[in-house]
């Protein structure tokens, strides 16, 4: 195969949806896999839906997930602009020539007209589209009908002959529904995405269109605007949708694992999360579900897309993600801990030291990064704001508790040096030699009042992360509630 040109284009519209990942991992797959080049471009006509900040967010969040390209509006390329805004002037003489072909028209209709035809249509049972009541007419003679606006859009003539099928490169054959003389030129001079992906992805050499399955339907009017124009039409590859549990699209409106953002919040690594995508509807079953984007991209192939909506199940990605947290280096990991502490804005004077030192004890007991700086958080809290949980002074801070806060602070008050070992032996001398308490009765306490919670990493490492006086001081305050 001649090496291929792909892209991903999504529309700035909000926060990236987890779908622009999808479809930038298995486009650049198949990019690496054939030596080709992957580009981004940014479909911006939809101005009613821009978002200023979002473009930014797409470049953080496939750089976080090192999903990068070839070309795109921030690294330019030889296609420059890769913003649809800025190409409008390389789509009005597309425009021009399907108008003089006899491909497009000028529509006048007003919004107000369109719909009380629409209405008209689904109360006379009919399909609803375009009457054509513009088809041949000039602008005065249009005008005398009433109902029409100064400025007209430009839609397509699509000819009873309307191709309604192709061949899909993961599908086999496909069937899309007759379109409607869609707008290809809106009346503020901007194209649609109609015709606008169809003119960037022929203009940029595009040889493959892997899109999401729902722009199946709209894939006959690119065919026919391919044809009208006589260049050739690339091969397509509609990809499934990512579906919920119960089978509904995944909309950022539902399911907060929609955003890509999420993921980063959630202290997902970007390496279990591309893992996860490529699971999605991809691979033989049976064989190992951890791989590297490397390994993806090495055997890539379109036959290995299974077209059945894969849903999104998070706990895979749970597992998938503290499986990668294991599998890091200790200072690899407690780096991005650090990372992701900053990043979440929790990181205080002299945390990243803290944060770095903590970490390998965290690193075996945790599935996301999240989970782990929630569990250092006695750690990192201002002493001001360290608070007891409830439920667990209610389980470990009763009655029984005081004799056994008294032992540890006797045991632990005169020791010299500050390290786990040390606290280790005192507390266990005082407590279940000297109490003759079991080692769950004897610490639970103790855990209690100086992490707050019942659940904690391994106790005497985090006491003598806590430090001497921090650690006593909690003691004393637990033994005085
Ligand atoms: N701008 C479209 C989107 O946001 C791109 C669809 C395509 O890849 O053709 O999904």
């Amino acid at each position: 195969m001649s090496a291929p040109r792909v892209r991903v284009a999504p529309s700035p519209t909000g926060d990236p949806h987890v779908g622009t990942a999808y479809m930038s991992l298995f486009n650049l797959g198949f990019a690496r896999r054939h030596g080709g080049q992957f580009i981004l471009r940014i479909e911006d006509t939809d101005r009613a839906r821009f978002r200023a900040d979002s473009e930014q967010q797409i470049y953080d969040t496939l750089r976080w997930l090192t999903l990068t390209w070839d070309e795109g509006p921030d690294i330019g390329g030889p296609f420059s602009p890769y913003r649809q805004s800025e190409r409008l002037d390389t789509y009005r003489p597309f425009v021009d020539r399907l108008l003089a072909d006899g491909h497009a028209y000028h529509c006048w209709c007003s919004p107000e007209r369109l719909a009380e035809m629409r209405h008209q249509q689904q109360a006379k049972k009919l399909p609803t589209g375009y009457d054509r009541l513009c088809l041949g007419k000039s602008a005065e003679e249009r005008k005398a009908l009433g109902g029409a606006t100064d400025t007209p859009v430009v839609r397509m003539l699509i000819p009873d002959d309307a191709p309604l099928t192709f061949t899909d490169v993961i599908r086999g054959e496909v069937s899309a529904p007759r379109p409607d003389d869609q707008v290809i030129l809106k009346a503020d001079g901007f194209p649609t995405y109609h015709l606008a992906v169809v003119v960037d992805d022929h203009l940029m050499g595009i040889t493959h269109v892997v899109r999401g399955e729902e722009w199946i339907s709209s894939t006959p009017k690119h065919i026919l605007l391919y044809r009208w124009l006589d260049v050739p039409e690339p091969a397509w590859a509609h990809m499934p949708l990512l579906r919920n549990a119960d089978k509904s699209k995944i909309s950022k409106r539902k399911n907060p694992a929609a955003r890509l953002t999420w993921f980063v919040e959630q202290g997902y690594l970007p390496e279990a999360l591309l893992n996860f995508l490529a699971l999605l509807g991809y691979g033989p079953q049976g064989e190992s579900e951890v791989f590297t984007f490397d390994e993806f991209s090495a055997s890539f192939d379109w036959s290995q897309v299974n077209t059945v909506g894969p849903v999104f199940d998070l706990q895979k990605l749970d597992w998938l993600n503290g499986h990668y947290i294991r599998a890091l280096g200790a200072d690899e990991f407690a780096q991005r801990l650090v990372e992701f502490a900053a990043r979440a804005d929790e990181l205080g004077d002299d945390a990243a030291v803290l944060v770095s030192a903590a970490a390998p004890l965290v690193q075996e007991r945790t599935r996301t990064l999240r989970e782990a700086l929630d569990m250092l958080h006695f750690l990192l809290v201002p002493a001001d704001a360290f608070a007891i949980d409830e439920t667990a002074a209610a389980k470990q801070l009763g009655d029984g508790a005081g004799p056994v806060l008294d032992a540890a602070l006797a045991a632990l008050e005169p020791l010299t040096g500050w390290a786990a070992p040390a606290i280790e032996e005192a507390l266990r001398v005082a407590l279940v030699d000297g109490l003759g308490l079991k080692p769950r009765n004897a610490f639970g306490p103790v855990r209690v009042a100086v992490t707050g919670s019942t659940v904690s990493p391994p106790l005497f490492e985090s006491m003598e992360l806590l430090g001497r006086e921090t650690a006593l001081t909690r003691l004393r305050d637990a033994r005085a509630r």
